[in-house]
């Protein structure tokens, strides 16, 4: 049924249109929608150069997409808790209209802006394929173990999206974006993410083959547009399917990032404490200049190195680099492992909190469904399992783009002449391993059973 007045959608992680229940319920219910964005200062500040960028390009799209209907992307800067209700008297709206997030800061703004006298807000989850406390087990529970989860994730009946309406984009009065300072490497927006998927179709079923070999395009690199909503989950679960085993276990992996969100909307402190909590009381080391190295790709293990260096390079890096990195840090550096999901969530154009510290409390061996704490990656043999040739190395390491395959895992241990030969002086144009792995495996298992007991 149609309301009188302007529906005001504020967007904030579902930069789309298509697929879009917040955006949907408005024009169902509105005869004119007003889009807006806010910029708000903290959610700016903790987001690298290439996050940033990204967002913005994104923010751009959105904007060109909404001017083919007669709008405009509306602009504010924040504090939401201003912004959203200054914008909603300018425009007269009678319904405000947004997507929900699962961190705590999300929940905060949206409760400020409520108390700042915005109503009524019609809220919707738009971000996950379920909404947090759909998907539970025969005791009503958010499983703690993946499995189970994924098995009620698949049979839970998708709560129904409002279907879209006749209402029509319009605007009003608009901040600037703000400047790009950067490239951004991917095609922005829905229309970059429609590409992204339809590439992905001609792939998937390479999956299970590829997915943990980063120097092939194994994977979908969707997880950006994820992030930002160019896309819907439910849309990219559905285009999918689960009908090979390629697209089955890419659905899996759409599992995954619905049960770190879950997980988040019931701990919020995911981010901040240990869920074994046991492992709060770990003894890290915490050396400044490891944890230096480790970032900028110089601790000596070329596997690391070339996951920090393509970090750098894209603000991606492929999730078995991911998993060697992390555990790399927290395990042979002793470096607690929030140090790293900072660093991570900063650099990653994916960066996200629920998936960031879910995945890194996994490896720390922190988290629900988490590896045992004595499972510890070795990086050379990593390496050498999932990069046998060298050629993701090569590509990111590039002292090292003379180095033959068998001994680029390794390149300290190679004879001397075989070294100059390949070009590098250990410890001058590439460095020394950082810290004895065997060693650094002893000591990490010690700092463990300490805080277990
Ligand atoms: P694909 O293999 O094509 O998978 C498809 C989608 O499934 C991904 O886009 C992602 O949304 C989801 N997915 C895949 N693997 C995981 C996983 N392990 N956990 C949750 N969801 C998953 N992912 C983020 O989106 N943001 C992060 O901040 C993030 N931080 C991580 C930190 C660490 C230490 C580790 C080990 C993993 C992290 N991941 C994170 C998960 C994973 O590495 C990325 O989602 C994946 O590499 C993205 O590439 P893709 O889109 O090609 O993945």
């Amino acid at each position: 049924m149609s309301a009188p007045g302007t529906g005001l959608v504020w967007f904030r992680r579902d930069l789309r249109l298509e697929n879009n229940p917040a955006w949907a319920a408005a024009t169902a219910r509105h005869r004119s929608v007003v889009a807006m964005f806010v910029i708000e200062p903290p959610l700016i500040a903790s987001a690298g150069n290439a996050r940033r960028n990204l967002l913005i390009a994104h923010l751009r799209a959105l904007d060109d997409e909404l001017t083919q209907l007669g709008g405009r992307l509306v602009v504010r800067n924040g504090p939401a808790s201003k912004a959203v209700p200054m914008a909603a008297a300018e425009c007269e709206a009678t319904g405000v209209y947004l997507n929900h997030d699962v961190s705590s800061y999300s929940a905060r703004r949206d409760t400020a802006v409520a108390r700042a006298g915005v109503s009524p807000i019609h809220g919707f989850y738009g971000l996950t394929v379920h909404e947090p406390g759909k998907v539970l087990t025969a005791k009503g529970l958010l499983s703690q173990v993946f499995t189970p989860f994924y098995r009620a994730w698949l049979t839970t009946p998708l709560t129904p999206w409002p279907e879209p309406g006749p209402g029509r984009a319009t605007t009003m009065a608009s901040d600037p974006l703000p400047r790009l300072d950067g490239p951004v490497l991917h095609t922005p927006g829905a229309v970059g993410a429609w590409q992204r998927l339809t590439a992905w179709l001609e792939r998937v079923d390479d999956y299970p083959a590829l997915r943990d070999l980063p120097a092939a395009p194994g994977t979908s690199e969707l997880s950006s547009d994820l992030k930002f909503g160019t896309i819907a989950a439910r849309t990219l679960l559905e285009v999918v399917g689960t009908a090979t085993p390629g697209r089955s276990a890419f659905a899996r992996q759409i599992a995954w990032r619905d049960w770190w969100a879950h997980t988040l909307a019931m701990h919020p402190h995911l981010g901040h404490h240990a869920l074994k909590p046991s492992y709060d009381k770990i003894e890290w080391r915490n050396d400044a200049e490891g944890f230096d190295r480790w970032c900028r790709g110089l601790t000596g293990y070329p596997i690391v190195d070339a996951g920090m260096r393509q970090l750098a390079a894209t603000g991606w890096m492929h999730n078995r680099v991911r998993m060697i990195t992390a555990s790399f840090l927290v395990k042979d550096l002793l470096v607690d492992w929030r140090l790293g999901e900072r660093f991570f969530r900063r650099q990653l154009i994916d960066g996200d909190l629920a998936q960031n510290a879910g995945n890194w409390q996994w490896i720390a061996g922190t988290g629900p469904d988490a590896a045992p704490y004595f499972r510890i990656f070795n990086p050379v043999s990593q390496g050498i399992r999932f990069d046998p040739t060298g050629e993701y190395i090569r590509r990111w390491v590039h002292e090292l783009a003379e180095v033959p395959a068998d001994m680029i895992h390794q390149p300290h241990k190679a004879d001397a002449h075989r070294r100059e030969a390949a070009g590098i002086v250990i410890g001058t144009t590439y460095p020394a391993p950082i810290v004895d792995h065997a060693y650094a495996r002893t000591r990490a298992l010690d700092a463990y059973r300490r805080a277990r007991t």
